[in-house]
């Protein structure tokens, strides 16, 4: 991959999502990303080593500079992993990995190599030190605590650790959604034995803001369909699953017109709570959904139908947030209420929005989302407000650790043999330990735009029960 994924487009993406964070200015944010952290590890501690290239992968998408390498310069935060000594006199962030847990600290706590973790555990590390040397090399001014030491215990993933080197079929599986999550999980999921076969479906083209977040692609990729990009980069990485590439909504495949149940098990990785809705209303069988709320917080879901309990559109139901948020899009692009809700651009809409907002040409806005559009103009600094929050682009390590945590419950449900009646939702954090006690039950939403509608719960019924 290219050495530098930043785009001026992709730091803006940042810039806006550590204003929105922060509070202060666009260019008070990009000039706070612009810094250096450094990574250190023993050569001779080879999960150390491994997990440093993790974090280079994942923060290169954020900062300017992070590297192995102790180059002249000032650098603001040095993660050092095991039993390896400082480089530098930047502010020390240790990582301590043990067979049990892994902890991220200000003070030194390791002793000895780091303990043999399975891959995606690596990963795991990796997303959560990620965040802390950000923390710290940000100096501790985001608006939240973090604990010190942030230390997360492996049973509280809920997976048996020989569940992860274990075969697991998916049958034939759709991903609904090659963006920031979609990359994560894949990401992910490579450390899994994956079998069968996974549509990528995904009807977008990447663009050059998307690199601060979607892990595979670089900047060749710009202006590609998301969904081949994705299965030509992952593909090598998954020798027993076969990818296959579905320009496409999932409303748009055809064999969702020749009748008959088709979705048996998706996985859910759409950028707002309208399109989950929207999916909702396709019929899945077994949904395994992740979403991100800007940097703050990762949201896993679970159903498998039939179900009592919460469906994907009681999960993300309309609220004020995001009617205020489709208003004020509406209001900035100057078109209907009716438009921003229609989700893509129509010829109509792209016609008045070329007209208030000349840089963009009439013929690329017909199709692309709303909310990608929106984000767009945020990262311009042109648009920061409240209403903006849920859809602004999140750091790449808070996006890969949606995608973790998504395949942690592809083994948890599919191998190790969690129950979705026992839990069907949790809410984790990036910035403290992920809590199995914190797993819950949701119940079915009274109003529910699709389990209370008679006609397609009927419909849901018919193709399950
Ligand atoms: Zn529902």
């Amino acid at each position: 991959m290219s050495r530098d994924p930043l785009t001026t487009e992709a730091r803006r993406e940042n810039a806006a999502a550590l204003a929105s964070a922060l509070g202060i200015s666009f260019d008070e944010a990009a000039h706070a990303l612009d810094l250096r952290i450094a990574v250190t590890a023993d050569p001779s501690d080879a999960v150390a080593c491994s997990v440093a290239d993790e974090v280079i992968s994942l923060l290169s998408r954020t900062v300017q500079d992070i590297s192995s390498e102790v180059a002249d310069g000032a650098i603001a935060a040095e993660l050092i992993i095991g039993c390896a000594a400082p480089r530098t006199s930047a502010v020390p962030v240790y990582l301590t990995i043990e067979a049990d847990r892994f902890s991220i600290s200000r003070g030194r706590r390791a002793t000895q190599t780091s303990a043999r973790l399975p891959a995606l555990f690596q990963l795991l590390a990796a997303c959560y030190a990620s965040g802390v040397a950000l923390y710290h090399a940000l100096g501790g001014s985001l608006p939240f605590s973090i604990p010190d030491p942030l230390s997360v215990e492996f049973r509280q993933l809920g997976v048996d650790l020989a569940d992860l080197e274990k075969p697991i079929d998916i049958g034939h599986a759709y991903l609904a959604g090659a963006g920031a999550i979609g990359n994560g999980f894949l990401w992910a999921a490579r450390y899994l034995q994956l079998r069968g076969q996974l549509d990528v479906v995904d009807d977008d083209a990447v663009s050059s803001g998307n690199l601060n977040r979607q892990m595979w692609f670089d900047r060749t990729d710009i202006t590609l369909p998301k969904a081949d990009r994705l299965v030509a980069r992952a593909q090598p990485h998954f020798p027993h699953l076969k990818l296959e590439p579905r320009t496409s909504r999932l409303q748009g495949l055809p064999e969702r017109s020749e009748g008959g149940p088709w979705l048996r098990r998706l996985i859910v990785a759409v950028d707002s709570r309208r399109a989950r809705r929207a999916i909702q209303n396709e019929f899945p069988r077994e949904v395994f959904d992740a979403s991100t709320t800007d940097i703050r917080e990762v949201v896993l879901h679970y159903h498998v139908q039939p179900t009592q309990n919460a469906c994907m559109s009681c999960i993300y139901e309309p609220d004020a947030e995001e009617s205020t948020r489709e208003q004020h899009i509406a209001d900035h692009l100057g078109v209907t209420l009716e438009d921003v809700r229609s989700e893509r651009v129509s010829p109509a809409a792209a016609a008045t929005i070329a007209g208030r907002y000349p840089k963009f040409a009439q013929r690329d806005l017909v199709g692309i989302a709303y909310d990608t559009l929106f984000k767009n103009l945020c990262a311009e600094g042109k648009l920061t407000t409240l209403e903006g929050k849920r859809v602004l682009a999140p750091f790449a390590f808070v996006s890969v650790l949606a995608g973790t945590m998504l395949a942690l419950e592809l083994v948890r449900r599919l191998s190790t043999g969690a129950s979705s009646h026992d839990d069907n939702y949790w809410r984790i954090s990036p910035w403290h330990p992920p809590l199995a006690r914190r797993r819950i039950l949701r119940p079915r939403q009274p109003g529910c735009l699709f389990c209370a509608d008679p006609v397609l719960s009927a419909v849901n019924r018919s193709l399950w029960e």
